[in-house]
Parts: structure tokens; C-alpha cells; sequence
């Protein structure tokens, strides 16, 4: 029918409808998995749902020896493999979780030609015992899933990854394929450097989601606005709630069911049994709402998940992605909603701070930030952003809410003027400095006690800013923020000019905002805190 129609894609095709029960193949897995046949290296950069896996599991079935899968995804490696083998393909897994006796057993397998896939944890590839076992085989490929891990420069670097780079040296003529979600341009280059993938093919597919709908919303009550979506458009859907913290996990679920939802707790820091107990209810029954941290979720294949929200912001705009790609995987219209302030980054820069790790590393984590911050306060199309994030070019989707409810924008020199003087008040008159909650209060001209305690009612600066709201406030700090023209530092998230607020202050640089669209109206029914 196709173009191609050699022998390996007639024999792909044959597994493809013969062991997993398919038609047809989707998108570009075809070309993918013959170039991957034929001995070719390739580098697939897909979104999640795309269907990657059948990208390795068909070459390794189809071409002689062991197809050896890297990925760092050991509480699935179980699950996985027993899915393969329910399907008759001889599939095993090496990881620090087996007994030694379990070890053997695999090992012998493969030695015995016995296995067509074998998962294996990165770290085991440090272990010279492995590099042996494996010398003694036949290997059709090495996959290298979640390939994104190699990278510094992205949001998921685990060192484990860079030995992946000798694969190449020990086994010239094995095919390599390597596979991810989630890649800037930048991650992208840096997956084809470190793993001497210069040469391989790479198959980029569109990292669009149209069926989800972006939502970015500024954070008031996020328990509050997280109810009034779920009663509003979700009643009765599976879903997931993202928390940053374990305590805000727990408080969420708590708040959920006392309010009538299905809800689920899921961190690190509850037991195994907890923790595997909850997800196979979220999997296997209806409705389930599962609150957790992002410990939950990579792998994890369930298609009918109707929303994804955020109660915290994300640390990077991949890892937002590829969150919030976890809805919608059958293709039915989701929602993808997040609630952010000002907090949330306060939070973020002191995390960012007291990271381990050198000053470059600490730069590329801030810079991960910034851009998740542009993302939440763009006018523009939510979607033309993100994708563009991912060096991918679109026009406006009218499937997100700046599409849906154009954010008006409006001339914010003068409020911006007014903040920024009084954050040059305080540092220079009393060499203080405060975070946005006291400087709005100084600007609504708001006497709260701590105003009286340090003498901020006797400012020039006092009570200059009646013409907009806290909230309006709260906005324009965001802005300000994400625009670069002021930052914050330490642990209480006080407020510091930057290089470029003095062209503000100025007059020389106008500051354009964005107008919050109105708030939906409150829920009529009655909530239990
Ligand atoms: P990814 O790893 O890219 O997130 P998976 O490999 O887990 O995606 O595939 C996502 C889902 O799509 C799985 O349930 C898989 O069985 C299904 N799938 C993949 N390829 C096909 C295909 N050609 N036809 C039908 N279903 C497919
Ligand atoms: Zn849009």
C-alpha cells in the first residue's frame, strides 16, 4: 500500500497485527521501526500517548538476538514486562529490586536466547558484571527510553545516563534508538551529543495535544478553585491533582472527600503498600481523583484521565508538559489547569538556592523557571508558547484559555512606576526590604500592624496605589516578575530591583499588562473546609 514495502515492513506489520492486535500503525512508528530494522540508529522525540514503545518492541522482535531496554522507570519494570508476556513475548528486567536468585534466572534466560526484550536499570550498565553478561549475548538494539535524562540542560538529568554514551563503543554495530517526550531544541542537541547519536535519524513528531485544553489561572484559594472546576466540568471524571508538597497532598485529598470527591493521596512518603494500593484503584476503577506529588505518574497509562491541575507552579515548562500530558490520552476533549502566585516563584527561588549542585546548575534551574513564568503570564496563545518552547511553530488554537477569553492588555507604567518606587524606598531610606504582601499594603495605604511597627505609614509612598485592588496588585507584582523588571530573593521572598527596572522607573521603557479575565461566578453549593 505504502511506499515502503520491503520484507521488514511486511514482517513488522505482521507482529504488529499478530502479537499486539493492531491494524495499523500510527503516525511515523512505521518508518521509525523499519529504519530501526534495517540497523539504523534513531532519535524519536513523541509525546506521551504517541506510542514509542512498539517503536523498539517490534524491531527487537523482528531482528535477531535481545532488544536491551535502558529506562530508569524500575516501579514499572514489573508491570511491563508482565504486559509483554501476557502477549507471548519473552520479556525480563535487571534491576536493584530483585534478589539475587531472580538475578540469575533472567541472566541465564538471556544467555539461553530465551528472552527477545530486556529492560534494564541505567545503573546496571555501571556494573561490570552487566557489561560482561551482555558482551556474552546477542543484542538486536538498545533502547534508551526517557532519553532526556542525559541531558544537563533539561529538567530531568540523572547521571546514570552519561555512561550510556560507551554503548556505542562497545557495540558499534548494535542499533541504538533513543526516545523521549519531553525536548527543548537544546535538550534535543544535547540527547544527540552525549549519546554519539549525530548520525541517527531523527524523527520528530507534532508535540501538539489538541484535545487538551491549556488553563492558567492566578492563585486565590486553589483548594477552593480546584472544587469549583471539579463540580463545574469534571463531576464524576478521573483525574490528577499535582501538589508540590507531601502536607499539601494530604490537606488536598482531605479537602476532596469531605466535599464529595473520589480522592486519593499518593507520595514518597507513604508506605509501598499505600502508595501501590492507591494507584491500582486510580487505574482500575471509575472517577478516581488522584492528589499527589509529581512521584506519581511517569508510565503510567490510563486513557480516559479528564483533567491534570496544578495547585503549585511546575519547575519547568517539561515538566509541565509532560504532567499535563497525561490527560487525554484517548484523544477526548481535557483539561490541563494550573493556579500560580507570586508564592509559588518566592518558593521555587528558594529551592533553587539551597539546591545542591554547582552555580550552572543553579542558573539552568532558574532559567527553568523564568520560562514556566512566561508561559503563565503570556497574552498570547497558551499553546503557540508551549510549542514553541519545544521549537515548534503553530498559530492560535482557540483551545486555551488566552484563545478562549483574549487576556485584554493595558498600560501598567504608572502602577509599575509606583511599585518599584516603593521597593527603592525601603532599600534606600532604611536599607529594608520586603516581599509584595507588604509592599501592596503600603500602597493601598493599608495600616496592618506590622505598616505601624516599622513606620511604613510614614512613607511618601504610603497609600499611592488605591486606584487598583490587592488582587490587581498581586497581578501586576506577578507580571513585573515574570517580565523581568524586578526579582525576588531569599527566604521570605522579599522584592529587589533588577537590571532593567531602572529603565522603567525612568520612564523610558513603558510596561504592558495583562488584564485578568473576570473570575467565574462561586459555586452555589456549600463547601466544607
Ligand atoms: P508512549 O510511550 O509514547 O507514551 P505507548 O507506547 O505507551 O506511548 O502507547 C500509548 C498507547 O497507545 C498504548 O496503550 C499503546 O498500546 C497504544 N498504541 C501504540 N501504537 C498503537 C497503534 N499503532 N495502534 C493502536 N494502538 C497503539
Ligand atoms: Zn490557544
Amino acid at each position: 500500500t505504502g511506499p515502503e514495502t520491503g520484507p521488514e515492513a511486511s514482517e513488522a506489520l505482521e507482529v504488529l497485527r499478530r502479537v499486539f492486535g493492531y491494524d495499523s500503525f500510527r503516525g511515523s512508528q512505521q518508518e521509525i521501526i523499519e529504519h530501526v530494522v534495517t540497523g539504523g540508529d534513531a532519535l524519536v522525540l513523541m509525546p506521551t500517548g504517541g506510542g514509542k514503545s512498539l517503536c523498539y518492541q517490534i524491531p527487537s522482535l523482528v531482528r535477531k538476538g535481545v532488544g536491551v531496554v535502558v529506562s530508569p522507570l524500575i516501579a514499572l519494570m514489573q508491570d511491563q514486562v508482565d504486559a509483554l508476556r501476557a502477549l507471548g513475548v519473552r520479556a525480563g528486567f535487571l534491576n536493584s529490586t530483585q534478589d539475587l536468585d531472580e538475578r540469575r534466572l533472567v541472566e541465564a534466560e538471556f544467555l539461553a536466547g530465551e528472552l527477545d526484550l530486556l529492560y534494564l536499570a541505567p545503573e546496571r550498565l555501571r556494573v561490570e558484571s552487566t557489561v560482561r553478561l551482555l558482551e556474552r549475548g546477542t543484542i538486536s538494539l538498545f533502547a534508551i527510553d526517557e532519553a532526556h535524562c542525559v541531558a544537563q540542560w533539561g529538567h530531568d538529568f540523572r547521571p546514570d545516563y552519561l555512561a550510556l554514551s560507551s554503548l556505542h563503543e562497545r557495540w558499534p554495530d548494535v542499533p541504538r534508538i533513543a526516545l523521549t517526550a519531553t525536548a527543548t531544541e537544546a535538550t534535543h542537541a544535547e540527547i544527540a551529543s552525549r549519546l554519539g547519536l549525530q548520525d541517527a535519524r531523527h524523527f520528530v513528531a507534532s508535540f501538539d495535544r489538541p484535545n487538551i485544553q491549556y488553563r492558567i489561572a492566578p492563585k486565590n484559594d486553589p483548594k477552593r478553585q480546584l472544587l469549583q472546576l471539579l463540580r463545574a466540568e469534571h463531576p464524576g471524571d478521573a483525574g490528577i491533582v499535582y501538589c508540590l508538597s507531601r502536607a499539601s497532598v494530604e490537606k488536598t485529598a482531605e479537602f476532596l472527600v469531605k466535599n464529595g470527591v473520589d480522592a486519593l493521596p499518593y507520595h514518597a512518603g507513604l508506605d509501598t503498600r499505600t502508595r501501590a494500593g492507591n494507584q491500582a484503584r486510580f487505574l482500575r476503577e471509575d472517577g478516581m481523583v488522584m492528589v499527589a506529588t509529581i512521584a506519581f505518574g511517569m508510565g503510567i497509562d490510563k486513557p480516559d484521565v479528564r483533567f491534570v491541575a496544578h495547585l503549585d507552579l511546575p519547575k519547568s515548562v517539561e515538566g509541565y508538559y509532560q504532567e499535563t500530558g497525561r490527560a487525554g490520552r484517548d484523544g477526548l476533549p481535557s483539561t490541563a489547569w494550573l493556579a500560580y502566585g507570586l508564592q509559588d516563584v518566592v518558593q521555587q527561588r528558594k529551592m533553587i538556592e539551597t539546591s545542591e549542585g554547582d552555580d550552572a546548575h543553579r542558573r539552568r534551574l532558574g532559567a527553568h523557571v523564568d520560562a514556566m513564568l512566561a508561559l503563565c503570564e503570556t497574552v498570547e496563545c497558551r499553546r503557540v508558547q508551549l510549542l514553541a518552547y519545544f521549537g515548534q511553530r503553530s498559530t492560535a488554537c482557540g483551545n486555551c484559555d488566552t484563545c478562549l477569553t483574549p487576556a485584554e492588555s493595558w498600560d501598567g507604567t504608572v502602577p509599575a512606576q509606583k511599585l518599584l518606587s516603593t521597593v527603592v524606598r525601603l532599600k534606600r531610606e532604611r536599607n529594608q526590604k520586603f516581599g509584595a504582601g507588604q509592599i501592596t499594603d503600603i500602597l493601598l495605604g493599608k495600616k496592618t500592624a506590622k505598616v505601624i511597627q516599622f513606620d511604613h505609614d510614614a512613607l511618601s509612598v504610603f497609600g499611592i496605589g488605591t486606584e487598583l485592588r490587592e488582587a490587581e496588585w498581586r497581578s501586576v507584582a506577578r507580571q513585573l516578575l515574570a517580565q523581568g523588571l524586578i526579582a525576588v530573593e531569599g527566604d521570605y521572598g522579599t522584592l529587589v530591583l533588577t537590571d532593567e527596572s531602572g529603565e522603567v522607573l525612568g520612564g523610558r521603557r513603558p510596561v504592558v499588562l495583562r488584564r485578568e479575565p473576570e473570575k467565574a461566578a462561586r459555586p452555589a453549593r456549600a463547601e466544607k473546609s
